[in-house]
């Protein structure tokens, strides 16, 4: 028999994933949903001869088109027309949950209410009387508990059933809500003509389509217009005078309406006797409790700070040792190849080009995955809610989402992170303009790769006030990053914040199985982005550091100077020394004449303004393949030869007594360096995760005009003040 389709359907924590797993065990396969970065997720379940596809929908509150998930699962079901849809409702909160319920029974699809926590339920004392739930809403439901596999085969049998005896295409007569006197109206006017139309009859029924437009669904009305351009003026026209009527009449809009009567008809179902209390109603359930605590107007802000320092700390210090072990092991490599390997183009490609490159990023490994365990386990536990709650006020000033929180301390918000999982930490926020707004600012604060580079410069020109300036550039990444959220969201991401109910969910302990996929997912993640993308992009910098090299007449002078050194310097030592000098120049004089070099010489012409010479340049241009490269290419350019972090005091020495350096132009470079266009792998991240490249080229561009201008205003004010002449 061909295997059927089914959907997952349900609200976020209902237990969709569990139910899943424990329904398709490991036959599972993960991509992406075309054109978008929600996850899709597909499982093969298979019992005495019944064969189905289970796909995962993207767990969602409601079906408008408020985040790209909702999308996401809207369109599977419209399009794709699953065999069946199991929608996953927490027992414990059916209230908030049976509203998805509601509009899936909308859209007519045969569904399945698979009822699950009932374990949950029943220790808060409630007693949910399921034929009852099943007569009101007019489809099967049985009762589940994902967790230990209770009730799953009444389930499957129950799917089964209903798969078998309704033929594909069949319409089910559903109950329908009633909106109200004047929706109502107005609906059933619309749902005639949209019928008599025949508009998106394929996908949906027609009185959905009527709702939508009531509701001023963008994206269908998007879809519509070119369909019917008439008929949609027609119809919105009708929408409008609705929504005109209700504001005059009772000061509301018409979404408010609809979500009023769909939650009056929930509550009129539960209220006919469908959940009994055993216990006091008003019983402070044990998460309330939790709350009174974690969420305190005094103790939740001190206790959320001590749990994130906790993480940052847990992290940063935990992962030192396996991090070392990793970077030992690419060390190792480099140091076999550069003593097996003859001197010449494909040593340098291998150990400079590839295993820097690469070895930086994996390196990178063990850190992201204990960060991702830790962020897996309070996001699994619900804390991770609580802090957006708690966040929620003070970046809505900014206009941003409390959710954005978490996205900001991954990339370095206490400082040290990366942005590449803080740009994929954006994915928790549910409204596209606030995630977008989020991940175009997070890429300001202090990554991990930047540390080196501030400790290299405030060591040499600051020294004295060492932590208070680690401590400014810290603040200074928030204030600009969410200065620049502010201004975003005014601009190219203007609108209002979306209405989105801050959800708080029940803690739960989380399973260790739980906290393994999620974090595994998220590595093997950042492992395919950046493991894939940092090789060609070191390979190319490489080259651009290399190529085209030292022009003919150049070279045959070092090779005279040398020949000269080896015949008039008989004693080891000082030859070596003067050999090593001399390599030191050659590198730095090949580095300027290689493409890069060219790059930023040419730069100059602009860069003076803020500073910055051609080896600042150069560095400038490797930081954007990776901000550690920042150090090495100095490194290199001040004719140091290899210089590694351990050896950058030399380096700082060294540029503390270069006359084209002094505080200033040391404070106009970090400036600079701090907040200009994040690294290249950051970059693929931001085109990935807002599905295109535009979003990419702008986010390199407005932060390097902000770098710009900062730097500028430092560099050109301090002159005028006096300083650095
Ligand atoms: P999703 O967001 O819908 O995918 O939800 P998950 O499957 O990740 O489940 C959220 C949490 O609820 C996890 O910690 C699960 O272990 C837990 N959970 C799922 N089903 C049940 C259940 O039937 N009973 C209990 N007590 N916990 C459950
Ligand atoms: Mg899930």
């Amino acid at each position: 028999m061909q295997p059927v389709v089914l959907a997952l359907a349900g609200n976020p924590n209902a237990g969709k994933t569990t139910l899943f797993n424990a329904l398709t065990g490991a036959r599972q396969h993960v991509g992406n949903y075309p054109g978008v970065t929600v996850e899709r997720k597909e499982g093969e379940y298979r019992k005495d001869g019944f064969a189905a596809v289970i796909v995962d929908l993207p767990g969602t509150y409601s079906l408008t088109a408020y985040s790209e998930e909702e999308v996401v699962a809207r369109d599977f079901l419209a399009l794709e027309k699953p065999a069946a849809v199991i929608n996953i409702v927490d027992a414990a909160n059916l209230e908030r949950n049976l509203y998805l319920t509601c509009q899936l029974l909308e859209l007519k699809l045969p569904i399945v209410v698979a009822l699950n926590m009932m374990d949950v339920a029943r220790d808060r004392g409630m007693e949910i009387d399921v034929d009852k739930l099943a007569t009101f809403l007019g489809v099967p439901v049985v009762p589940i508990v994902a967790r230990t596999g209770k009730g799953l085969d009444r389930l499957m049998e129950t799917v089964r059933k209903v798969v078998e005896e309704q033929p594909a295409g069949s319409d089910p007569e559903r109950i329908k809500i009633s909106y109200g006197d004047d929706i109502d109206r107005t609906l059933l006017e619309m749902t005639r003509e949209v019928r008599e139309a025949g508009l998106l009859a394929d996908k949906y029924p027609a009185r959905w389509v009527a709702l939508k437009i009531i509701e001023n669904d963008e994206n269908l009305l998007r879809e519509i217009k070119p369909l019917a351009p008439e008929l949609t003026a027609r119809l919105k026209a009708a929408a409008d005078r609705v929504a005109d009527h209700l504001a005059k009449t009772s000061d509301t809009y018409p979404e408010a309406v609809i979500a009023d009567h769909r939650y009056g008809f929930i509550k009129g179902i539960l209220k006919r006797g469908v959940i009994t209390h055993r216990y006091d109603e008003n019983r402070l359930y044990t998460s309330d409790r939790i709350d009174k605590v974690l969420t305190h107007r005094f103790a939740g802000p001190v206790i959320m700070l001590g749990v994130l320092f906790t993480i940052y700390y847990v992290t940063f210090n935990l992962s030192a040792l396996p991090v070392s072990w990793v970077e030992s092991f690419f060390n190792g490599l480099s140091g076999l190849i550069n003593n097996t390997l003859a001197d010449g183009p494909l040593k340098s490609l291998l150990v400079s080009g590839i295993i820097n490159g690469v070895g930086g990023v994996l390196g990178f490994i063990p850190l992201i995955m204990l960060m991702f365990f830790c962020i897996a386990i309070i996001e699994d536990s619900g804390y991770l809610a609580r802090v957006s709650f708690m966040m929620d006020r003070i970046f809505r000033i900014f206009g941003l989402h409390g959710s954005s929180v978490m996205a900001y301390i991954v990339s370095g918000g206490i400082a040290g992170g990366c942005a590449v999982p803080g740009v994929m930490a954006t994915r928790t926020l549910r409204s596209p303009k606030e995630r977008m707004a989020t991940l175009l600012t997070v890429p300001f604060m202090n990554c991990g790769a930047k540390l080196p580079i501030l400790a290299l410069l405030i060591g040499a020109f600051f020294a004295d006030h060492r932590s208070l300036y680690m401590f400014g550039f810290t603040l200074l990444s928030w204030v600009i990053a969410l200065v620049a959220a502010k201004i975003l969201r005014l601009t190219v991401l203007r609108g209002a914040p979306t209405p989105f109910v801050m959800e708080l969910p029940p803690y739960r302990f989380p399973t260790f199985k739980g906290l393994m996929i999620h974090t595994w997912e998220r590595t093997w993640q950042y492992i395919k982005k950046a493991g894939t993308v940092i090789l060609g992009i070191s390979i190319l910098l490489w080259a651009m550091m290399t190529y085209p090299g030292l022009p003919a007449d150049q070279a045959a002078r070092f090779t005279q100077e040398r020949t000269w050194i080896v015949e008039h310097y008989r004693e080891k030592d000082q030859r070596e020394f003067q050999l090593a000098e001399l390599e030191a120049r050659r590198e730095a004089a090949a580095l300027r004449s290689s493409a890069a070099g060219r790059i930023g010489v040419a730069l100059e012409k602009v860069s003076w303004l803020c500073g910055f010479n051609w080896r600042t340049n150069i560095a400038l241009i490797g930081g954007f393949a990776a901000k550690e490269v920042v150090v090495s290419t100095l490194g290199t350019a001040y004719s140091m030869g290899q210089i590694d972090s351990g050896d950058s005091v030399s380096l700082s020495r060294r540029l503390a007594r270069d006359p084209s350096w002094n505080p200033l132009v040391a404070l106009s470079t970090l400036l600079f360096m701090v907040f200009y266009a994040p690294c290249f792998v950051t970059v693929v991240c931001i085109a990935k995760e807002s599905g295109s490249w535009k979003w990419a080229f702008f986010s390199i561009a407005y932060s390097t005009t902000i770098a710009f201008l900062l730097s500028l205003m430092v560099y050109q004010g301090g002159r005028l003040l006096g300083f650095g002449c």
